[in-house]
């Protein structure tokens, strides 16, 4: 069985409400992937944000924060494409990907995509009201063939995010079309918490995207879970031969006291450790994923 790949999901637009250690500012994202690499994690998935925890994508924060964490580790980096996750052109959402990509101490290893679309409204099962009722996450065939086509031209693997089996569907569609180089690297969304538009963060759920894999290709999976604990298939998936997308940006782990983004980290390697299986360093990772070395190291 391969190494284990480890993604820590530091922040989204989580708020320090729910767990004090979400970093927010470019020299905060450093520190936090610099604890988390030492604690077994080999990618960083971050999101760019202001110091009072606002969004912030202008290209000037991007560049920060990708500089921080390049400064204070040696993460794959999994940037957000999601500064425009309502609306937007495919052209104005790759922006920001571009311009890092212009510069080679800049470029990120990998860069989410989101192979369908889905309503993102969060249900209240208290209130049994949704809190939205217009968010739909549009991501047309036309965008991603834009998305694969300039991803590959720029040198960033795309990690394919599906939230149900017609994403997988697509995504294959996308490796049929010879738009992703191999292997393939799905990684599975699942939802709790009145995320209704992923799958439910059960076996079941997760069985179902497995299910759909296309046999008899190499491709990698890992499995992450929003507004709710990935413990449980992060065992399933340490077992299968899949890997781990964990983080305090998903979900702010109350039942655990509020860890910090590094201590989940550590459990994921402990419970790898208790069934054998192995955690591969940031160069393992590059290998497994067919990513080729950078060209320059800053840190
Ligand atoms: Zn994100």
């Amino acid at each position: 069985m391969d190494k284990l790949i480890i993604e820590v999901r530091v922040n989204e637009y989580a708020p320090r409400e729910g767990n004090r250690h979400i970093p927010y500012t470019a020299d905060e994202l450093g520190r936090d992937a610099a604890a988390a690499q030492s604690a077994g994690a080999s990618i960083v998935h971050f999101h760019p944000r202001q110091a009072d925890g606002a969004p912030a994508h202008g290209q000037g924060d991007y560049e920060a924060a990708v500089a921080a964490i390049r400064q204070h580790s040696g993460l794959l980096l999994n940037p957000t494409l999601g500064q425009i996750t309502v609306g937007g052109s495919a052209r104005d959402r790759l922006a920001p990907i571009e311009q890092l990509a212009r510069n080679p101490a800049l470029r990120p290893e990998l860069c989410g995509i989101d192979p369908g679309s889905t309503n993102i409204d969060v249900f209240d099962s208290v209130t049994r009201r949704f809190r939205s009722g217009d968010r739909v996450y549009a991501n047309s065939h036309d965008t991603l063939q834009h998305f694969c086509a300039r991803l590959r031209e720029l040198g960033i693997k795309p990690a394919l995010a599906c939230w149900s089996i017609p994403f997988v569907r697509s995504a294959c569609a996308l490796i049929d079309m010879g738009l992703i180089d191999d292997p393939p690297y799905f990684f599975f969304v699942c939802g709790e918490g009145g995320t209704l538009g992923a799958h439910p963060a059960t076996a079941e759920g997760l069985r179902a995207f497995t299910d759909h894999l296309p046999r008899h290709r190499q491709l990698l999976w890992s499995v992450g879970c929003k507004a709710g604990n990935l413990f449980p298939l992060a065992m399933a998936a340490i077992a299968a031969g899949g890997h781990v997308a964990i983080g305090i940006g998903d979900y702010p782990y109350p039942e655990l006291n509020q860890p910090s983004n590094a201590q989940l980290v550590e459990e994921v390697v402990r419970l790898a450790r208790l069934v054998g299986r192995e955690v591969a360093s940031p160069d393992e990772t590059r290998a497994l994923l067919g990513i080729p070395e950078r060209e320059f190291r800053s840190a």
